[in-house]
């Protein structure tokens, strides 16, 4: 079975395919599809209602199942922020690289062991008859002091993971086998075998 991705950003859609291709399951993006909603607003307060806005627009539009993710970062120490405002935290349109700069500009003062933080994932697999299938992920890790790493993409650079590595420090199957999205999109393959 295909799925449209509900995404204009291709490192999302390269991890969603890398994840779920093994596992049987073929995901096309929306530009492959040929769909443009770039103007599909993120008006959700959670990250699962703003993944169902993306899913819900996709398959209203294309007729075929359809996969929105949102996802963010949530720092404690800053009280879960950038959170589902990560895509805009230094304003609309602003590179992700200002995100990790203010972030670390508000960690400034805070020690190593405060500087807890989760990397946050919801799913939503909506399918044109209605059904829905909704799954999350998530990735505890610290922020850093410094961007590290040059691989993955967003905050990766800055999030330090168990083993002391960042996201972007890893390769990419070893940032699937942990991460946020590799976990929520376990699970989504386990509810689709039980939904067919
Ligand atoms: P959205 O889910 O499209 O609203 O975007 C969330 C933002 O969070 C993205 O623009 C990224 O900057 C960031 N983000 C989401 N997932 C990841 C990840 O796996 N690594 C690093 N940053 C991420």
């Amino acid at each position: 079975m295909d799925f449209i991705l509900a995404s204009n950003n291709p490192h999302k859609l390269e991890e969603i395919k890398r994840i779920l291709l093994p596992l049987g399951i073929n995901v096309i993006g929306a530009k492959e599809a040929g769909v443009d909603l770039s103007d599909i607003e993120e008006t959700g307060k959670t990250f699962e209602e703003n993944a169902r806005i993306k899913a819900r627009a996709f398959v209203q539009y294309t007729n075929m199942p359809s996969i929105g993710d949102d996802s963010g970062l949530m720092v404690d120490a800053l009280n879960g922020e950038p959170g589902v405002y990560s895509a805009r935290y230094a304003g609309e349109g602003a590179p992700i690289g200002k995100a990790t700069e203010k972030i670390l500009n508000k960690l400034k003062n805070v020690e190593k062991n405060d500087r807890t933080a989760k990397f946050v994932t919801a799913i939503c697999c909506l399918f044109p008859d209605g059904k829905e299938i909704v799954v999350h992920g998530e990735c505890h890790g610290k922020v850093g002091y410094a961007p590290t790493g040059e691989n993955g993409f967003g905050y990766d650079p800055i999030f330090i993971t168990e083993d002391g590595r960042t996201f972007a420090q890893l390769t990419p199957e070893e940032k699937d086998k942990i991460s946020h999205r590799g976990n929520a999109l376990r699970k989504l393959k386990i509810a689709l075998e039980n939904l067919f």
